[in-house]
């Protein structure tokens, strides 16, 4: 029996909606840019017949649940929301192609990829990583789980609100790389394992927030229902 000079660290976990059993998380992929819109608000257009997705990495402790609330992070004056649609993978997968993408999806979850977009914008700016704007203890929530396998989820509202107040409102049929198509290349990098999750990307409407302020957001997945994330943001420590 292998013993630990302390107490390994927990296995991080996401509700799955209707199950007694929880998402055992393995890693979380983000997509960057990946709405049009959104790519145009951050200065950086893109252009898909000449250019690839690109990811980013959080730390699965990163991972909060929807509901929560959060203390304002260190270290920033601009802690900014992005409303995602977020993949659960549920089985492995090495040079998935896209038109077999449908075969690792265990379901779908509504998300927030939370941002330090002040420390961001210095570390794309500098060619530095983006870690210290994305990798955000409490700054990747997450919804309970709907458990859809196989399905693939092209079209759908995605929607969210701080204080009632709609600030994003747009579409999954908007993402400039598809959910097949995220799969297909992220999985040329990566060998996908059941407990990945892969945040799609998020659309135009990002925005701060502030001590106080309540997060609401939701996705349509048609006959599935909606999935509905939220958080509060409490003061900074
Ligand atoms: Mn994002």
């Amino acid at each position: 029996m292998t013993t630990y000079l302390f107490t390994p660290p927990a296995v991080q976990s996401v509700a799955i909606q209707g199950k007694a059993e929880r998402f055992p998380i393995n890693r979380l992929f983000f997509v960057g840019r990946n709405y049009h819109a959104h790519a145009v608000e951050m200065g950086k257009p893109v252009d898909k017949s000449v250019e690839r997705p690109f990811y980013f990495t959080k730390a699965p402790q990163t991972l909060t649940p929807s509901g929560a609330t959060v203390a304002y992070p260190p270290e920033t004056s601009n802690y900014h929301f992005e409303m995602e649609l977020v993949v659960a993978i549920g089985k492995a997968g090495f040079r998935v192609q896209a038109e077999n993408a449908h075969e690792v999806i265990y379901g779908y979850a509504a998300g927030l990829d939370m941002t330090r977009r002040d420390l961001q914008l210095v570390a794309r700016d500098k060619g530095r990583p983006w870690d210290l704007g994305k990798d955000i203890e409490e700054g990747s929530v997450c919804a309970d789980i709907v458990p859809l396998p196989g399905v693939v989820i092209d079209n759908g509202a995605i929607a969210l609100e701080v204080n009632g107040v709609t600030k994003q409102n747009s579409d999954v049929n908007k993402l400039i790389w598809n959910i097949r198509e995220i799969i297909a290349d992220l999985s040329l990098f990566y060998h996908l394992q059941p407990g990945d999750l892969i945040y799609t990307g998020t659309p135009e409407g990002v925005g701060a927030v502030v001590a106080g302020d309540q997060i609401t957001g939701h996705v349509d997945l048609g006959a599935a229902g909606v999935t509905r994330v939220a958080l509060t943001v409490g003061a900074a420590e």
